[in-house]
């Protein structure tokens, strides 16, 4: 492609297309069709500043999608500038198998003290997908060492997304990520979803819930015995296009998982973190009794950092972590990053963590979430708009729309009508979504929820 072309459809010129000439040549990037890229805008960021990313030409973008999910508290923020900073000056990184260090100390006993003491055992990699790779292989591991070496197998929820390194994407069902790799895989057991667009006329959403569980619930009963761990991402699927589903199904999961002696592992790459409106997304859930809902393993990643640095991290139960503890180093966890519990990246993430505390964002977001809910009225009615939904600090719709080819290109149109209005948006498929860092000022949010209106109709208008 040429420069001349990017500037046609960015509507910018000069240094920008000078890197967005070399980026094409050189760089190879994530979850694209670089050939889309001869009509589809390619931006070259020079900088950014609270919800804003600039391009080298001075035009800004408004951060919508928080960069795929990871930026909590803006770019360039200076709190957690500063902790970096600091950081840098004292130690940038030591090996973890044999030395410790005061960040990742911290940081493994404010997430311990989070869940109430429960998750006292916190295992650190750098990507969410490692995360997952992680927490599925200790669950095989704890149960061999506890003399269960049957249960070698895995539960996924239909439409679920755990990552796209082979072991991750055996548990992952989005058909574009994982139909080209299939032959690579180790199948994995895929039950009903509990999203709640899968509601028949006359039911709720807990009924979807609870249909969702009985075919968990069948699967069990088959296999339990050969079944290792089931896995699930709380109250949001998100890579699938925001499917929302209702706390229960949580708590219906962890009483099967119990009855059945097989793992749960909650996936809370995407919504922990306050996403979902609580820290944890599993915290809106109770059991029948009133209890907590907690999993045996729970990852995090995405927002953790702040959206700074690579980092992800599995919490686990005492049992698990007992059924290593031995004399024999067969019987400990075998995995290594070279990487593991990297002190900028925990540094970052405490200086996340105690934006938490200062600014009391949990109940900040809760009136954020309201303006924002309120201001995305005229789009939640449109007519063009089926499933409008919303989760604490997530919001998604479906775009009706009835011609195949309209629909292939929706979401690279969109995002291309996006940044003509300054704003970074990426549908899923119809699915257009907002995902907003956690500092958005009033003014920010209806801008955003007006250009979203703005962005769709002309989208819509436009194939
Ligand atoms: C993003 C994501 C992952 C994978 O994380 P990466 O850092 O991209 O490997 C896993 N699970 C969920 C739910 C995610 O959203």
């Amino acid at each position: 492609m040429t420069s001349s072309q990017h500037n046609a459809s960015a509507g910018g010129d000069g240094i920008a297309a000078d890197w967005v000439a070399r980026s094409l040549a050189s760089v190879w990037h994530p979850c694209t069709q670089m050939q889309h890229h001869e009509t589809v805008p390619l931006v070259a960021v020079s900088h950014g500043r609270g919800a804003w990313l600039y391009d080298h030409d001075g035009r800004r973008y408004l951060d919508a999608i928080s960069s795929w999910w990871v930026n909590l508290f803006g770019h360039a923020n200076p709190r957690i500038n500063n902790a970096l900073k600091d950081q840098l000056d004292k130690l940038e990184h030591a090996m973890l198998a044999g030395f410790t260090h005061e960040p990742v100390v911290q940081l493994s006993e404010q997430l311990k003290a989070l869940t109430g003491g429960v998750l006292g055992h916190c295992f650190y990699a750098s990507d969410g997908a490692s995360a997952v790779e992680i927490a599925l292989k200790m669950s095989f591991h704890a149960w061999r060492n506890s003399g269960h070496s049957a249960k070698q197998e895995f539960v996924c929820v239909r439409g679920g997304y755990h990552g796209e390194t082979i072991g991750a994407l055996a548990v992952t069902d989005v058909a574009l990520f994982k139909d080209a790799y299939g032959p690579l895989l180790r199948p994995a057991h895929v039950v009903a979803s509990p999203d709640a667009r899968l509601a028949e006329p006359g039911e709720s959403a807990q009924d979807v819930a609870r249909r969702a569980a009985r075919d968990l619930e069948r699967l069990l009963q088959e296999r339990g015995p050969q079944i290792a761990a089931v896995i699930v991402e709380p109250l949001v699927q998100c890579a699938t296009g925001m499917a929302m589903h209702d706390p229960l199904y949580l708590a219906l999961v962890r009483a099967l998982c119990d009855q059945y002696q097989v793992h749960l592992i909650f996936d809370e790459i995407a919504v922990g973190c306050g996403r979902t409106g609580t820290f944890f997304a599993c915290q809106q859930a109770e059991m029948a009794d009133g209890t907590a809902v907690w999993p045996d393993f729970l990852c995090l990643s995405k927002g953790i950092s702040g959206g700074y640095l690579p980092l992800s991290l599995v919490l686990s139960k005492e049992e698990i972590y007992q059924a290593f503890y031995s004399s024999d180093v067969t019987r400990g966890f075998l995995h290594s990053h070279s990487y593991t519990g990297n002190p900028l990246a925990c540094r970052a993430a405490l200086a996340t963590l105690a934006i938490f505390e200062e600014d009391d964002v949990l109940n900040r977001n809760r009136q954020r979430a309201a303006r924002m809910t309120a201001a995305l009225a005229p789009l939640a009615a449109h007519d063009k708009v089926r499933h409008f939904r919303q989760r604490g600090m997530i919001w998604a719709f479906d775009a009706v729309i009835d011609d195949a080819q309209a629909a292939a290109s929706f979401s690279r149109r969109f995002f291309a009508e996006g940044l003509r209005q300054e704003m970074l948006m990426r549908p899923i498929g119809r699915s257009v979504y907002l995902m907003p860092p956690y500092i958005l000022a009033d003014d920010e949010i209806d801008t955003l929820a007006a250009r979203t209106l703005a962005v769709f109709e002309q989208t819509m208008a436009g194939h």
